[in-house]
């Protein structure tokens, strides 16, 4: 409890940012805290929506699920797997198109990235409507793998992200609203 405060106390609030009426959630500062960095992992190291030995490798979204998912992995002893925005790799590569509140995204993995019958975990540092990390895991699966759960630092209050994610186990270490 004391632990999420302090990590709620270092997450920087941005209004207006990307656009009007959006209040961006930063949590770079946590990342640029010793003690914060090293809370964030420990917290979600002991909130994983599943077992370490019920999945194989973590797999984080473009950008911010780099920042910390390599870490995480090494700590449990897992590899990771980087899910790219489109255009960013070399082929062959296998995406999942979804929809944004105005046009499209992409997102991609090189075609050899997820073993047969692979399990990942997928981890990014914000949901908000859920659609880039249903994205996420349905790319996983076009690639072969099974998403064994979603672990994300923080959700957005009322926006029913998780609800997307098809009964996944998932976690989440603070809401923000
Ligand atoms: P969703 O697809 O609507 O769930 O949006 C989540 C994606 O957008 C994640 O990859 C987040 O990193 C990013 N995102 C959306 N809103 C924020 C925010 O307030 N702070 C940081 N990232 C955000």
């Amino acid at each position: 409890q004391e632990n999420a405060e302090y990590l709620v106390s270092l997450i920087r609030s941005v209004p207006g940012f990307p656009k009007e009426g959006i209040i961006f959630r930063d949590f770079m500062p946590v990342l640029a805290d010793p003690k914060g960095l090293n809370i964030l992992l420990q917290a979600l190291e002991e909130a994983l929506p599943v077992p370490a030995d019920e999945f194989d490798a973590i797999a984080g979204l473009e950008s911010r699920g780099f920042l910390f998912g390599p870490t995480l992995a090494s700590r449990l002893g897992k590899g990771f797997i980087a899910i790219r925005k489109a255009g960013k790799l070399p082929p062959e590569t296998i995406g999942e198109s979804y929809d944004l509140e105005y046009g499209t995204a992409s997102v991609e993995i090189e075609t050899e990235a997820v073993a047969h019958g692979e399990r990942v975990l997928i981890v990014d540092d914000l949901i908000a409507t859920g659609g880039t990390a249903k994205a996420g895991a349905d790319l996983i699966e076009k690639a072969g793998g099974k998403v064994a759960g979603f672990s994300f630092v923080m959700r957005l209050d009322g926006l029913d992200g998780i609800d997307k994610l098809g009964g996944v186990p998932t976690s989440s270490l603070v809401s923000m609203p």
